[in-house]
């Protein structure tokens, strides 16, 4: 990964983008996409797609989707402490004594979020699991009225952004999901133009809204109509304590991109990535998942009459936290395979199960 490249990744994951409120890193990947896109335009939803060789038949879309878990403030009591709903998945027992940040039209109003601290917790209150709902954020106020003139119902809040390298090229941050998978599209995107010769039309698209029901894969396949759709999401790696490999499967940070195998994944496009990976020596590893997978590719699948399907996983460690952890070598493998995949797609490609290569 170039320096400029790295840049970009670290002010992806710098920038704010609860579901619904994206807008601030749309501007990042436009200005990004700018000096290397034949065309970049922005729907009514959100999505940013920025294409190369608009015209080719062969339509591909790559999906990487740009929000990010968060609060929503719902209240502010009479002390001034703020209440708010989850937008996404959270386990809230990660909120408890974060840094946080409530995104507001004035800018950043910095909080925290707490509950009280332990010794004043009862015996019950000690064997509980506390729910998102008892927390407060606390911005430093002291009353409804002052907290009301930096904060308003309805804006979002995250965990306190920022980047943070471990050691042998691990990386952590909050909102590695999927900021990563956004930087992978992307930056296939800009390498297989660089390295010219693409037949299919490229479409990069940063979705909005996956988080909280895969929206934005859905209204952007619709609008691009794609024959070929593959998301980049993050996926659970198994390479830490707890995690059932009988059931997840043996995946590590550092062993390249992981290729998603099952009945929400087209085989044919499958076994394509499986064999440029391997022809490009490009690390990878598979994993199987056998219900409609909880990203964007389930949305691409069933786009108008069916899109022939891939899912490339980024392996996270602590998903849904704020210390999500990636090796920053497996984005760069990503970035390869399918920069590598597009280039290898011509215009009679036939995607059907069963019967694709037996045309002629
Ligand atoms: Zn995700």
């Amino acid at each position: 990964m170039d320096d400029k490249a790295k840049t970009f990744l670290i002010r992806l994951l710098e920038t704010p983008s609860p579901s619904g409120y994206e807008a601030p890193v749309q501007d990042v990947v436009r200005e990004y996409v700018a000096s290397f896109a034949d065309e970049v335009r922005t729907d009514v939803h959100g999505n940013v797609i920025a294409s190369c060789n608009p015209g080719g038949a062969l339509r591909v879309l790559y999906a990487g989707h740009c929000d990010q878990i968060g609060l929503l403030v719902s209240h502010i009591d009479d002390h001034g402490y703020l209440y708010s709903q989850t937008i996404g998945g959270w386990d809230p027992q990660q909120l408890i004594g974060q840094r946080m940040t409530v995104w507001t039209d004035g800018g950043p109003v910095p909080a925290v979020i707490a509950r009280k601290p332990i010794h004043l917790l009862t015996e019950e209150e000690r064997k509980k699991v506390v729910e998102a709902k008892e927390l407060w954020l606390d911005i430093g106020v002291g009353s409804k009225e002052e907290a009301a003139e930096a904060v308003r119902i309805g804006d979002a809040a995250t965990l306190e952004l920022g980047y943070q390298e471990l050691r042998n090229g691990l990386a952590n941050a909050p909102g590695m999901d999927d900021k990563t998978g956004l930087w992978v599209v992307i930056e296939a995107l800009r390498r297989a133009s660089a390295e010219g010769g693409l037949e299919c039309s490229l479409h990069a698209v940063s979705t909005v809204q996956e988080e909280i029901g895969l929206r934005g894969a859905r209204t952007s396949s619709f609008g691009v109509d794609p024959h070929v759709g593959v998301a980049v999401d993050v996926t659970h790696a198994t390479d830490c304590p707890t995690i059932d490999k009988n059931q997840q499967g043996d995946v590590r940070l550092g062993k390249g991109p992981v290729i998603s195998r099952g009945p929400n994944m087209n085989p044919v496009v499958t076994a394509r990535l499986i064999e440029v990976a391997e022809q490009t020596e490009v690390p990878y590893q598979v994993t199987a998942i056998a219900r409609a997978t909880p990203n964007d590719a389930n949305s691409i699948q069933i786009n108008r009459a069916g899109v022939a399907t891939g899912l490339v996983g980024i392996p996270n460690r602590y998903m849904h936290s704020a210390v999500e952890t990636v090796a920053l070598g497996d984005l760069d493998h990503a970035a390869d395979l399918l920069a590598r995949f597009a280039l290898g797609l011509r215009d009679g490609d036939d995607f059907t199960p069963g019967l694709a290569g037996r045309r002629g």
